[in-house]
């Protein structure tokens, strides 16, 4: 490799970094003819220690870019150096990172060189010459630029395994605010394109075998939290606006890197605790798994996440006049309210149940965690009378007077700035 491709695949990569939009499940396109690549099961995709996930070849094609968004590293008035790749060289780092099983996927976002078209022409380029004339199968992952045009967007569902296009900031004021020449609706525009074009094809699939596939792998979006002042409530409620306006896969949620000691922007030493990240990831699962309401969990009067407990437990704590509950006689949607207990371990309790009456032991050996669930579900008997507990105790009583592992670390993260 040449030392000029070298340095720019050291500042291309870096720069990429902040995008953890980066998940590569859900698709299952095959290989045939002995071409490169099968994204059918075991995608390589893995997460650095401080909880981002790193694709294996996650790029960005320029880190030129005619925006200043605040938040953002490539912004125009950040004086660092600026290269792109010409999309040749993507194709053939790709393909040799490939073949020497580095990667096994390509992630490709980018700065905005000259207006949205161009920036999205390039990247559907790299996608295409890859499918079409390198026989490429494997996994492909393009950031969508907002403004492109329905053509580009077209053509790049038609070759890549996912699309996604980053909210950025939740709120649009926070987004006025520190990328005035953005908004959301030039955001949701695209996505709902894409949305109508997948579902057209999806039909398109099931009439007529040999139709072509569409971003199987769906549409995905990011945002930052923390860079602007939105609270848990105003994220979440925009997350449950794009699952069910737009059908996207997955939202990601990443913390606020302080890149900028622009006034707009929390100071240089305040960088976003990991443990709000994963609160609202296991928010962002209860509302998409566990039949919860975005109201239910984050509403005017808790607009914030309790960062000690998971947020299944907040509810339950707040909601203690629903429990206990008898796990032998309530609905699958009922125990998946109970903390301590899964979704694996509540449809396993509903198969048990149906030929025995399950008591603690039971429970135990199906995995639910008893030290949780005992304050919030009968068994035959009660192991334990909660009746009198306020949920400030019983909190203190799970929480065994220590702090979460999460809170744990987020105490270590503030400790070293
Ligand atoms: S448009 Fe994208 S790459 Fe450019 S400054 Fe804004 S966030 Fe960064």
């Amino acid at each position: 490799m040449s030392e000029r491709i070298r340095e720019k695949l050291q500042i291309l990569t870096d720069a990429a970094k902040y995008d953890v939009s980066c998940s590569s499940s859900g698709s299952s396109r095959k290989n045939k003819n002995k071409g490169l690549g099968d994204t059918g099961n075991g995608i390589c995709h893995t997460y650095t220690e401080d909880g981002r996930c790193v694709s294996l070849l996650k790029i960005l094609f320029t880190n030129v870019c005619i925006f200043d968004c605040a938040y953002c590293v490539t912004r125009k008035s950040n004086d660092i150096k600026r290269v792109a790749f010409t999309v040749q060289e993507v194709v053939d780092l790709t393909l040799n990172f490939y073949r020497r099983n580095y990667i096994e996927g390509l992630f490709l976002s980018s700065g905005i060189f000259k207006d949205a078209d161009h920036t999205m022409e390039r990247l559907v380029r790299v996608a295409k010459k890859l499918r079409k004339e390198h026989n490429f199968n494997g996994y492909i992952h393009l950031k969508s630029i907002p403004g492109a045009s329905d053509e580009l967007m077209h053509e790049a569902g038609l070759y890549a395994d996912r699309l996604s296009i980053n909210i950025e900031i939740p709120t649009e004021s926070g987004l006025k605010l520190l990328a005035p020449d953005k908004d959301h609706k030039e955001m949701f525009r695209p996505m709902n394109y894409l949305k109508n074009e997948i579902i057209l094809k999806k039909e398109e699939k099931k009439l007529f075998r040999k139709a072509p596939l569409f971003t199987p792998a769906g549409q995905s979006s990011q945002m930052i939290i923390g860079a602007a002042k939105e609270s848990d409530k105003d994220i979440m409620y925009t997350a449950a606006k794009l699952y069910t306006g737009f059908n996207l896969k997955r939202v990601y949620y990443s913390g606020y890197v302080p890149v900028s000691n622009d006034r707009r922007l929390p100071g240089l030493g305040s960088a976003v605790p990991m443990v709000r990240e994963n609160r609202l990831y296991q928010t962002d699962w209860l509302m998409r798994f566990y039949g919860f309401g975005v109201k239910e969990l984050l509403n005017d009067a808790n607009p914030h996440l309790d960062l000690d407990i998971d947020p299944k437990l907040s509810w339950a704590l707040r909601n203690l006049s629903c429990f206990p509950m008898d796990i032998n006689k309530v609905s699958l949607h009922e125990i998946l309210r109970v903390p301590g207990i899964g979704m694996q371990s509540a449809h396993k309790i509903v198969a048990a149940r149906k030929f025995q009456k399950l008591n603690w032991d039971h429970l135990k050996k199906i995995g639910v965690a008893i030290n949780r669930a005992k304050y919030f579900i009968t068994c035959g008997s009660r192991q334990f009378e909660s009746r009198d507990l306020s949920a400030m105790k019983i909190k203190q009583f799970i929480l065994g007077g220590s702090a979460s592992k999460y809170l744990k670390i987020a105490q270590q993260q503030l400790s070293l700035f």
